[in-house]
């Protein structure tokens, strides 16, 4: 064993702290961490929307999870609502957790919901959803111990305020000793006989070595790629916009345990409610509007007041040709952006650690693992791409260039047969560890008016009206479910409401 001495981290966004906050917990000052940020460049600031597999992240470090919500004056999410994003005028949700009631043998619930909706017809899936029901009526609890009831299986994440979550993390890494280094790095040192990083050059002429280097820089890719040149693919021809204009406004209405995306001209606005404000953006594509247009758009479209100017940002949506390259990991948008439609990046954050942590290497760098490594992070990117393709191609909206285009767009091959296999048999198979569910691809697929053709044959093992009584009943056990769960804002005052945040 040659083992690692140090960790060099270059950034200190979400990326940057998440990195240094589980690599610090698991290698127990065992290996030095230094992390290089500066403050002159800043983070990008957005990011505030998660996935349920948040949880195990903060499980992992041994976070108490009421504190952290006050910490970072989070909110409770129970998944996202679809506005308009089918036809004008129309709304479903992508709900965390399953969809119906327990499985029938080997058939799955929605089944049976297919054969009444190609019969008699029958409300949308949402209606069978427990978290798209709560959602609907604003309420929020933590999963409880009963058993067979939709109470226990209760999926959740959180919504909260970036800088607040990076400065928690940054408290957290730090007592765990992580050096953290404010400086700008001017210059990459790349050693002659191999090409690997041998140190990096700041600004000061302060150089920082190490033996396994973590690029954080976000869309710039410091390390990655303006030092080893390792590539991207771009995916805008699937995935269009290329720009996005952030605002927060004061919080106005109900505490909504979701997030809104609602589908604009030429491109989509998210709504992420905090207990202090509510962070908004215009995400689009810059070929069908420009930022006046869409700034104008943006504000015109808000609850409450704006906090702020809309900021502007810019990306390629894609991924690196290869995450870890030599003795580099590219993790955060240094590895790839998709566009922020299903709060995916954060979660690709804590998967890159995760499969890090399971790949870690010594200094001799196994170039096996390095292969595998990126083996696995480029399946989850593809099959996440392909999830996000289909909000944009399944949609009825002809009313501008921009949904013509996307309706109108060539799809990857692995989508187009994920979405022929439902439209002819309702069938939905989740492949190996790929990101999102069978409920998750069911409930996007039917909100965006892809339906089936035909159900599963064992459905007929139930007469028409044996079936109909058992949906009718699930039905009715999800909604008694949900009207026993207390309001979303009351479960924040009573368990963990954040203090009013003091002027910087
Ligand atoms: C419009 C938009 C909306 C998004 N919404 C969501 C969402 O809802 N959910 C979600 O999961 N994700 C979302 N994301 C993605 C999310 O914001 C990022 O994944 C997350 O913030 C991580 O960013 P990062 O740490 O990789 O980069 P950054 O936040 O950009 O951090 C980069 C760091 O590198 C440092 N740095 C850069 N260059 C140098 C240098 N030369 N010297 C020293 N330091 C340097 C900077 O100072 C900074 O500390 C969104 C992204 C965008 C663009």
């Amino acid at each position: 064993m040659n083992p690692i001495g140090k960790i060099v981290i270059v950034g200190g966004g979400t990326a940057g702290w998440m990195t240094a906050a589980t690599l610090a917990k698991l290698l127990q000052r065992k290996v030095q961490i230094e992390l290089v940020e500066s403050e002159q460049i800043g983070t990008v600031g957005v990011g505030e929307a998660t996935i349920p597999q948040i949880r195990l992240f903060n499980a992992t470090l041994g976070l108490d999870e009421d504190e952290f919500i006050r910490r970072t004056q989070g909110t409770f999410k129970l998944g996202i609502e679809f506005v308009d994003w089918t036809r004008l005028g129309h709304a479903y949700h992508h709900a965390f957790g399953p969809v119906g009631g327990r499985d029938l043998g080997l058939v799955q619930f929605y089944q049976y919901w297919i054969k009444q909706q190609l019969g008699p017809g029958i409300d949308e899936i949402g209606a069978f959803t427990f978290n798209a029901i709560a959602a609907r009526q604003n309420r929020f609890m933590r999963p409880a111990q009963v058993q067979n009831s939709p109470l226990a299986s209760i999926a959740y994440a959180f919504h909260f305020d970036a800088g607040l979550y990076a400065r928690f993390l940054r408290e957290y890494s730090e007592a765990l000793g992580v050096v953290r280094t404010e400086g700008l790095v001017k210059h990459t040192v790349l050693r002659a006989e191999d090409g690997f990083i041998d140190s990096v050059i700041l600004d000061d002429d302060r150089r920082i070595s190490g033996d396994l280097y973590i690029d954080c820089s976000g869309f710039r890719g410091l390390l990655i790629e303006q030092a080893l040149q390792t590539g991207y693919h771009d995916w805008r021809h699937w995935l269009p916009c290329d720009r996005a204009l952030a605002v927060p406004c004061e919080s106005a209405g109900e505490l909504l345990p979701y997030t809104r995306s609602t589908a604009r001209e030429a491109g989509w606005q998210w709504r992420i409610p905090l207990q202090h404000r509510i962070g908004n953006g215009y995400v689009y594509c810059s070929e069908h509007l420009s930022e006046d247009e869409a700034a104008a758009k943006l504000l015109a479209n808000l609850d409450g007041p704006a906090q702020a100017d809309p900021r502007p940002l810019r990306f390629v949506t894609g991924m690196r040709k290869r995450f870890w390259n030599r003795n580099c990991v590219a993790i955060g948008l240094s590895s790839g952006f998709m566009e922020p439609l299903e709060s995916t990046s954060i979660h690709f954050i804590q998967s890159s650690i995760s499969k890090l942590v399971s790949l870690f290497p010594d200094r001799d760098f196994s170039q096996s693992s390095i292969d595998e490594y990126n083996r696995q992070v480029q399946f989850e990117f593809e099959r996440s791409r392909d999830f996000l393709i289909l909000h944009y191609k399944a949609t009825e909206r002809d009313d501008t260039a921009f949904w013509r285009h996307c309706a109108a767009m060539d799809i990857p091959d692995s989508l187009r047969d994920k979405i022929e296999l439902f439209e002819a048999s309702g069938r939905i198979f989740r492949e190996h560890e790929e990101l999102f569910t069978e409920a998750s691809w069911l409930q996007v697929l039917l909100g965006q008016g892809v339906l089936p053709r035909a159900y599963h044959p064992m459905v007929d093992t139930l007469s028409q009206s044996e079936m109909e009584q058992m949906l009718n009943g699930v039905r009715g056990v999800l909604e008694r479910s949900a009207a026993a769960v207390p309001k979303h804002a009351d479960f924040i005052a009573k368990f963990c409401q954040a203090a009013p945040l003091r002027a910087a």
